[in-house]
């Protein structure tokens, strides 16, 4: 009997890795121009703290969390909630007024496995730390937005604004009695949630629901001037710094402690998973945590779905990962000086590769382009005895002659600036 991956659990292969490698090493470059340094948190935390950070009646702790009950631990479902523990841990207020902090990893949820939603997924994962203003909002929607824009995604942007404790209770308090007068349209699940978490049903996917939430009051209507002004100014800037969105009056996030701004970047190419990231303002949530009331924006974005983006555009393919040189070495004789010469040219930064069965040319040619080699040295018994190898170019198909005078070192010194040309 094989054993096999558990289900929605996936292995990502090699040609894939390219692809994810290229999508990090662009999320890095990109979170490091705007300042952002990276943190690793553990992939394990006590559950108590996503049941006060995400919230107790949401999806994601209700019902997607790989909890350990006898150890009241969790595999993360994501990475806001570690980095406040983290931050506020670490004391990392005291070092800087403002912190800017990415990480990148897997995260954990019980889902349906479809495409584009796996119980592990990975996620880019950005925040800002210790700003209110408004501008910053808009700073960190503008970084999402390059990010999808250098790796060529087409996605919307929708933003709304949840509100502050100050306006959430009376719009909470509105929603529910909406929500109360249309008790028997709601699906089973929004029926219960009406009372636990009213705001949910706005996101509700059943057809019923969604009609109901179209005419439901929006917080919008129903936002403190404060939180009004928040988000006249965040749109302000997001105009200031070319971004377009549209308006979704209705947007929820699906965790609890967002407040003012939500965005989320959405596709139209990944069937029911429409969202490729997702984030907001979550000003209580430090503080919630037991550490000093400090502000905080975020957002994060799903690799996978990134990923398959790419992959339905074709734009995968380009990605090879390309070796230098390969040395053929044919013939048991060639093997050990082409075996120290590979690793010269390796301690030499080059990447080089080669195999030690002596084949024939024919099968170490094929290699070679099986490994985007961009040179073949090709070093035969006869070779070796002339102390004469053959260089080709394998763009320009082009030989040349490599003199195998001296030692090893010498050699890889001398091959160094024609690799490199
Ligand atoms: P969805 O509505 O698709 O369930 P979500 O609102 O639960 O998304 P967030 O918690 O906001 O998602 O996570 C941010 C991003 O992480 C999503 O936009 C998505 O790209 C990705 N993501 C979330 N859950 C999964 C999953 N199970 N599999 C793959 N990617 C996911
Ligand atoms: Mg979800």
């Amino acid at each position: 009997m094989k054993i096999q991956a558990i289900n929605g659990f996936k292995d990502i292969l090699p040609d894939n890795a390219l692809l994810w490698q290229h999508i990090e090493q662009r999320a890095r470059d990109i979170f490091q121009r705007f300042g952002m340094r990276e943190i690793r948190v553990p992939i394990m935390e006590k559950t108590d703290l996503f049941v006060r950070s995400i919230g107790e009646a949401t999806d994601v702790v209700e019902k997607e969390m790989y909890t350990f009950t006898e150890k009241s631990i969790t595999m993360r479902p994501e990475a806001t909630a570690s980095i406040m523990r983290a931050f506020i841990e670490h004391g990392l207020h005291v070092q800087q007024p403002v912190l800017r902090l990415f990480t990148i990893g897997p995260m954990f949820r019980h889902e349906r496995p479809q495409k584009g939603r796996q119980r592990q997924f990975h996620q880019l994962d950005a925040e800002i730390i210790g700003a209110q203003e408004p501008q910053v909002d808009a700073e960190l929607i503008a970084m999402g937005q390059m990010l999808l824009d250098e790796l060529n995604i087409n996605t919307s942007l929708e933003i709304n604004s949840l509100g502050c404790t100050v306006c959430r209770h009376p719009y909470r308090a509105k929603l529910v009695k909406y929500l109360e007068q249309h008790h028997d349209a709601l699906c089973d699940d929004c029926k219960r949630r009406t009372h636990t978490n009213p705001l949910r049903v706005l996101d509700c996917k059943k057809s019923t629901c969604k009609a109901l939430a179209k005419d439901a009051p929006s917080i919008l209507d129903s936002l403190c001037e404060n939180c009004n002004e928040h988000f006249s100014l965040v749109q302000q800037a997001l105009q200031d710094l070319g971004i377009s969105y549209t308006l979704n009056r209705f947007m929820v996030r699906g965790l609890d402690y967002y407040t003012q701004t939500t965005f989320e970047f959405l596709t139209s190419d990944l069937g029911a998973q429409a969202a490729v990231g997702a984030g907001g303002r979550y000003d209580g949530l430090i503080e919630q945590l037991g550490g000093p009331a400090l502000p905080g924006i975020g957002f994060a974005m799903g690799i996978e779905r990134i990923a398959l983006l790419m992959e339905q555009k074709d734009d995968s393919n380009r990605l090879t990962q390309d070796i230098d040189c390969f040395i053929a070495a044919l013939g048991q004789e060639a093997s050990q000086p082409c075996a120290q010469l590979t690793h010269q040219l390796r301690l030499r930064g080059i990447k080089a590769a080669m195999d030690y069965s002596g084949r024939r040319l024919k099968a170490q040619m094929k290699q070679a382009n099986r490994v985007h080699a961009r040179f073949v040295l090709i070093v035969g018994e006869d070779e070796l005895e002339q102390q004469k190898a053959v260089l080709r170019d394998m763009k320009t198909q082009e030989q040349h002659s490599f003199s195998l005078a001296g030692s090893i070192s010498e050699q890889s010194e001398r091959l160094m600036p024609l690799l490199c040309a």
